[in-house]
């Protein structure tokens, strides 16, 4: 089965706080709005993802850890958002025991690759995987599974050091486990017009990695932060507001990359 009916792109970033889970939910509903068929993967024990989009823990009687641990398939699992095309497979707190359980074994890095190879992921023509602050086995696994990798980058003094550490493991994954792993591009989150730093690691960020920076800033936006409370993406919180309008160019974006990528292929 070819791997290249469908698109699956990592959300990572080692750092916590960056804007991984709102850009992965809003990113979703903004392509799930163009027409796009979208399942979101919460790979982060904490549920961010899950929460944001009103499913309840409660409601979780499966996981991405059943995913991963073979026993589920996407459709046992899959639930539905308040977002029409857009599903999700939830995380819960057994994921943090996962990486215990298989660490042993040999096919430990693959276990979402394998997942995710199956003609139920078909129905989706974008995956994103949402993973949690960290180079631990899940973010490996995604990694593994992925096409590419979307990172956020917050616009702060440490951005730079810390995409440097996340370049390097994205070419240490395609060296060992994924040669065909490409960087989706670099989204810089939580712009503040008036911070003088932040223009700064902009235009720092712009001239180091050229091409890959998205044109789209994602403004710092209270009704993004918002949002999540009411288990809604801020997209249809508050359709108007700055943030959700960036997150819509976001997605025009990356269309228009997916299709240079295959008229280029
Ligand atoms: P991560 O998944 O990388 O840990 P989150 O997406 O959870 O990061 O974002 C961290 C915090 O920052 C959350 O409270 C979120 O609501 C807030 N946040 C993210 N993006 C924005 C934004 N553009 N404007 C304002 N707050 C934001
Ligand atoms: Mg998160």
């Amino acid at each position: 089965m070819s791997r290249d009916k469908n698109r699956i792109i990592t959300i990572a970033n080692q750092k916590g706080g960056v804007g991984k889970t709102t850009t992965a939910i809003n990113l979703a509903t903004a392509l799930a709005a163009i027409g796009e068929s979208v399942l979101i993967i919460d790979l982060d024990p904490q549920g961010n993802a899950s929460t944001g989009l009103g499913i309840q823990r409660r409601d979780r009687r499966f996981s991405s850890y059943d995913l991963m641990m073979g026993t589920h398939t996407i459709d046992t699992i899959v639930h539905p958002t308040v977002v029409p095309n857009l599903s999700i497979i939830p995380s819960t707190m057994d994921l943090l025991g996962l990486e215990m359980e298989i660490s042993r074994q040999s096919d430990r890095v693959f276990r979402l690759k394998k997942a995710l190879g199956t003609p139920e992921a078909l129905a989706y023509s974008y995956i994103l995987v949402d993973c949690p602050p960290s180079f631990n086995l899940l973010t490996m696994n995604a990694m593994a599974a992925a096409h590419s990798v979307l990172v956020p980058l917050q616009c702060e003094f440490f951005a730079l050091e810390g995409l440097s550490q996340l370049l390097e493991t994205v070419d240490q994954i395609r060296q060992s486990v994924n040669p065909q792993l490409d960087i989706q591009g670099i989204v810089l989150t939580m712009f503040d017009s008036r911070n003088n730093l932040a223009q700064q690691v902009v235009s720092d960020v712009r001239t180091h990695l050229g091409e890959k920076v998205y044109h789209t800033l994602i403004p710092r936006n209270v009704r993004v932060s918002e949002a999540p409370s009411y288990g809604k993406p801020a997209i249809l919180y508050d359709l108007k507001c700055a943030g959700s309008q960036a997150y819509l160019q976001l997605a025009s974006e990356v269309i228009q990359r997916e299709r240079q990528r295959k008229a280029a292929a």
